[in-house]
């Protein structure tokens, strides 16, 4: 049996920081205080200072943390919200939940990313927000987008679940726009061990609605000033995450180290290696190459004891989910890459040889595939 390469071992982020997080567990569970306390404050300065935000409120997960983002900036029915045609279905279901119109665009061809030009054409007088997504881990082009924005007094919310450490001309990606959410899923860069989320903003208004939103619209215990909801991020996962916040950009490091492994051992190799634009710098959430023989490649990889994912095989607007969608649905580009899209193992905990076996049975899989020829 070959021992198998995995797509993401999360077991080992455990195993690497064991003592400071069994630490941590007997320090939050000793304390007697579980829900709003000492670690979630921390946690958020901290994070609103590594995200370059000036404010951060813990939420329960990535999803909460766009809709009460949304909600936030008073976005509801009769808004319409820009968001990529092709992104985790997390994006669309926030602007459904409050209500808004949902606008899909087309993506860049080359990043994959919002494009500027296809977001202008998308614009009109209901239009409140966009949503940049930064798809993989790799900023959208910003500057582009906000200046769109600001000519039009529209918010900008970015959904950076994929982007933690990611930077943009130099900055973190939480420094631009109105508001950016961010989800700490467990298999995302920086994940909790359970659901979490925060929303960051430099805005001290829209910091302050997102916390009176996700305690039940309640500042003062049983007054309710607004219709929230319950979305709190507890005091151990804050905990957990302050500890793994300190190793994120280590952690980022080794993946951007596997990034560049693959990149010079694949560059004669007949697939489309992913393309970071010159202002962006990738959190490399994910590795996604480019194939038209994408699921025959896939079996073979497995075959060779290769794990890959895809990211995502069915774009939102073609889900059950939004059968009643009415959308023109004509997005030539999202469909391509959701047939052709194939994520290779990037976690931190990929070693050198696991990298290695991956390049290896790549480029032996990808020997006569159809489709290779280009
Ligand atoms: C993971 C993810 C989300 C949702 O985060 P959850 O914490 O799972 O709710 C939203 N958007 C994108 C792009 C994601 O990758």
């Amino acid at each position: 049996m070959i021992p198998q390469v995995p797509f993401l071992d999360l077991g080992a982020t455990y195993r690497e920081l064991q003592p400071e997080l069994d630490e941590v567990y007997r320090r939050v569970m000793t304390s007697g205080w579980y829900l709003l306390g000492e670690e979630l404050s921390s946690f958020e300065a901290e994070f609103a200072t590594y995200s370059g935000s000036r404010h951060c409120a813990g939420v329960a997960s990535g999803l909460d943390a766009l809709v009460l983002g949304l909600r936030a900036l008073g976005v509801g029915r009769g808004d319409e919200v820009i968001v990529p045609a092709n992104t985790y279905i997390a994006t669309w279901l926030a602007v459904s939940a409050v209500g808004a119109k949902l606008v899909p665009v087309e993506p860049d061809p080359a990043t994959y990313n919002l494009d500027p030009t296809a977001c202008a054409a998308a614009i009109t007088e209901r239009t409140r927000v966009i949503i940049p997504v930064h798809l993989y881990g790799q900023p959208a082009d910003m500057t582009p987008i906000l200046e769109l924005a600001a000519a039009r007094s529209i918010r900008v919310l970015s959904d950076a679940a994929q982007a933690h450490g990611a930077t943009y001309r130099g900055q973190p990606v939480g420094a631009f726009g109105d508001v950016t959410a961010w989800s700490f899923y467990p298999g995302k860069n920086l994940g909790a061990f359970a659901d979490a989320g925060a929303v960051t903003t430099n805005d001290p208004e829209v910091d302050a609605r997102v916390r009176l939103l996700r305690n039940y619209g309640s500042v003062r215990k049983y007054e309710n000033e607004a219709m929230g909801v319950n979305s709190r991020l507890d005091e151990l996962q804050a905990a957990f995450l302050r500890v793994k916040l300190k190793h994120l950009d280590e952690w980022n490091k080794r993946r951007s180290r596997t990034a560049e492994r693959y990149g010079e051992a694949l560059t004669d190799a007949p697939i489309r290696l992913p393309a970071v634009h010159p202002e962006a710098s990738s959190s490399w959430h994910l590795f996604v190459i480019r194939h038209p023989g994408r699921d025959e490649l896939q079996r073979r990889l497995s075959a060779m004891g290769v794990d890959t994912m895809i990211h995502y095989p069915i774009p939102p607007y073609r889900q059950r989910a939004y059968a009643n969608l009415r959308v023109e649905a004509n997005f030539p580009i999202t469909d391509a890459l959701h047939r052709e899209v194939l994520s290779l193992p990037i976690g931190p905990h990929l070693t050198e040889g696991d990298r290695e076996r991956v390049v290896e049975a790549l480029i032996h899989s990808l020997n006569g595939l159809p489709g290779s020829t280009e």
